[in-house]
């Protein structure tokens, strides 16, 4: 599993949040949420460290984060109003943790984006 600050969360070596999990999949709060809700889905036994290292076999696991952001999404009652699902890829994205993730973001409209 990754050496990074997600994998100790995983191996449950630093604490976190936990609002979800199951036998691939582990989400929890993040850190410095940017919405009222603020989620992270990660692989639990898959160390990806970004997008662009996922392979054709990993489809199922990525497709799998997002319907575990969906399905968390609309069990809190979020699913009506609307949300957001943003996974950075390295620097231009402000990727910082190289464990691949899955943000979910809830609870309040949200900003328009994709300008530098
Ligand atoms: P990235 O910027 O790599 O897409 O997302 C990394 C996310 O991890 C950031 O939103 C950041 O706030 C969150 N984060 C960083 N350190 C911690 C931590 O120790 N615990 C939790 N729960 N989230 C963290």
């Amino acid at each position: 599993m990754s050496d990074t600050l997600f994998g100790r969360i995983i191996r449950r070596e630093i604490p976190a949040t936990i609002v979800y999990e199951d036998e691939d999949i582990l989400a929890f709060k993040d850190i410095a949420p940017q919405a009222p809700v603020h989620v992270l889905f990660i692989p639990k036994h898959e160390a990806i460290p970004t997008l662009d290292d996922a392979t054709p076999a990993q489809a199922g696991l990525l497709g799998r984060l997002m319907l575990a952001a969906a399905a968390y999404a609309r069990s809190e009652g979020f699913a009506e109003d609307g949300y957001r699902v943003v996974m950075n890829c390295r620097e231009h994205a402000g990727q910082t943790v190289f464990h691949v993730h899955l943000h979910l973001l809830a609870g309040a409209p949200l900003g328009h984006f994709g300008t530098p």
